[in-house]
């Protein structure tokens, strides 16, 4: 097999480059961010994911890994092209396919023979029959009629282990009409085929609905225990137990049980507004999906209501704020629920003193409207000085073992928001903070005093 490129060389065409390079085939990463590109020359890894520097210098070395703008040039030398630019949401939630229609139309353009085109991007179903007409409309101007074929191949990495994820995928789904292209697709993976992962095989479509419909359900089980959390607070109930007792069934399953402060990300909120849009426009409702946008909408506000329902009046309070990145081990702040909450408390007044390991250049930009509010600390503890009360948003290890004296001592107040869940209440209690978790039946703490007195008093009368 000749060359392969990679269009688009963000989180996921960087990682699909340098991961299939390690597997020993020669990739060309291409992006039209000339900055990108340059530093990527310079060893300079444009993202922060962990394991990926080492793989990417590694491949650059032994040559089977390069970068380039020059997309006609990678075109020219490569069988095979996936397409892995971004398909941001457009203003009614459908998915902005003009970044992907660019691609295609580049293929169109520069292609000198047989090429297999390879959707990487999340995209709505009926894209790749799409990226065929780009594909076939630019060669018609060219006046030429070059055999080719389309293939939908979602990704399903995780930002934050995306190495591991990428290497050992659950599956890897590959949907296409021909023949020939699966063969190659099986050669592209053939490290995972022999492996022994599953492999998918299915039509285009399939493929693309595949991805949407995993996605959307993990944003609806999330959303569904978020619902169970508050739930839970108004009846006295731990949400952490049940979700235990619930994932024991291996029909539910543990994992994506976890409340928070909503989902966040390049891919939750934007595939879930897709696929609703999807389903409307085919006359086919995606109700639950729908719900799932808006409840998780909710659950970042009802976060930021959390606060204010405790400290009162946030004017002029300053907030000790841990984590901005939407999830942990990773730079990126895309949709992440922190811009909500933030903007929300400093809408009342609120300041913040703010702790990312990873995320501050791009909570510079993101969260520039309230920049004047914000001060970015070196460290957690720097934040805790002066503050009424301490708020986790994301769940980075680092804070996941603070040194609970001092931070009691650096807050002016001990209030501590857990919004992930990641202390215990009873402990934090215990040393005098006044914790608030999700779920864990915070505002219930006079009903639990309550039922700790009667069960003491009973305890009493059957002593006697
Ligand atoms: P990203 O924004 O990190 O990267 C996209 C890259 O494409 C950017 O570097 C951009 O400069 C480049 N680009 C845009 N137009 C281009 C063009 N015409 N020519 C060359 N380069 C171009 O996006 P991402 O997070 O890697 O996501 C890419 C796709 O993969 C999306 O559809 C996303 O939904 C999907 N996806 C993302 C993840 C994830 O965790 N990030 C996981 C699975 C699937």
């Amino acid at each position: 097999m000749n060359k392969i490129a990679i269009v688009g060389t963000g989180y996921v065409g960087l990682v699909t480059g340098a991961c299939l390079s390690d597997f020993g085939l020669n990739i060309i990463c291409v992006d039209n961010d000339k900055q990108k590109i340059d530093d990527l020359h310079k060893g300079i890894i444009p993202i922060y994911e962990p394991g990926l520097e080492p793989i990417v210098e590694r491949n650059v070395y032994y040559k089977r890994l390069s970068f380039t703008t020059d997309i006609k040039e990678a075109v020219d030398e490569c069988d095979v092209v996936f397409i892995a630019v971004g398909t941001p949401p457009a203003e009614d939630g459908s998915a902005d396919l003009q970044y992907v229609e660019a691609v295609a139309r580049d293929v169109g353009r520069y292609m000198n023979g047989y090429k297999v085109i390879v959707d990487k991007s999340t995209v709505p179903i009926g894209t790749g029959q799409r990226v065929k007409g780009w594909v076939r409309e630019e060669l018609e101007k060219r006046g030429l009629s070059y055999d080719f074929d389309v293939v939908s191949n979602p990704e399903f990495l995780r930002e934050g282990s995306a190495v591991h994820d990428f290497t050992h995928p659950d599956r890897v789904v590959i949907g296409t009409e021909s023949e020939k292209a699966m063969e190659l697709m099986k050669q592209v993976y053939s490290v995972l085929y022999l492996n022994e992962t599953p492999f998918v095989e299915t039509n285009i479509e399939t493929a693309e609905m595949i991805k949407y419909a995993s996605n959307a359900f993990l944003a609806m089980k999330i959303t569904f225990i978020n619902e169970i959390a508050n739930l839970c607070e108004k009846v006295g109930a731990n949400v952490q137990d049940v979700a235990r007792a619930m994932g024991r069934d291996g029909r539910i399953s543990p994992k994506f049980l976890h409340p928070g402060p909503g989902y966040g990300g390049s891919c939750f909120p934007k595939d879930t507004l897709a696929l609703a849009e999807i389903g409307k426009q085919y006359g086919s409702p995606m109700t639950l999906v729908e719900q799932t946008v808006k409840a998780n909408e909710l659950q970042k506000k009802l976060m930021a209501q959390k606060i204010e329902d405790e400290l009162g009046d946030l004017e002029g309070k300053q907030l000790a704020i841990l984590g901005l990145s939407f999830k942990p081990n990773t730079d990126d702040m895309r949709e992440s629920p922190a811009i909500t909450i933030l903007n929300d408390l400093a809408k009342k007044g609120a300041k913040f003193k703010v702790y990312d390991p990873m995320a501050y250049k791009e909570a510079k930009w993101r969260l520039k409207n309230i920049k004047d509010q914000i001060t970015y600390c070196k460290n957690e503890y720097e934040t805790m000085e002066d503050s009424d009360a301490l708020v986790i948003i994301t769940e980075w290890n680092q804070f996941r073992k603070l040194d609970l004296d001092r931070v009691k001592k650096a807050l002016r107040q001990p209030y501590f928001f857990d919004f992930r869940n990641i202390y215990k209440r009873d402990d934090m209690e215990k040393r005098g903070f006044k914790y608030i978790g999700v779920g864990q039946g915070s505002g219930n703490i006079q009903m639990r005093e309550e039922l700790k007195t009667k069960q003491e008093v009973a305890a009493t009368k059957t002593s006697d």
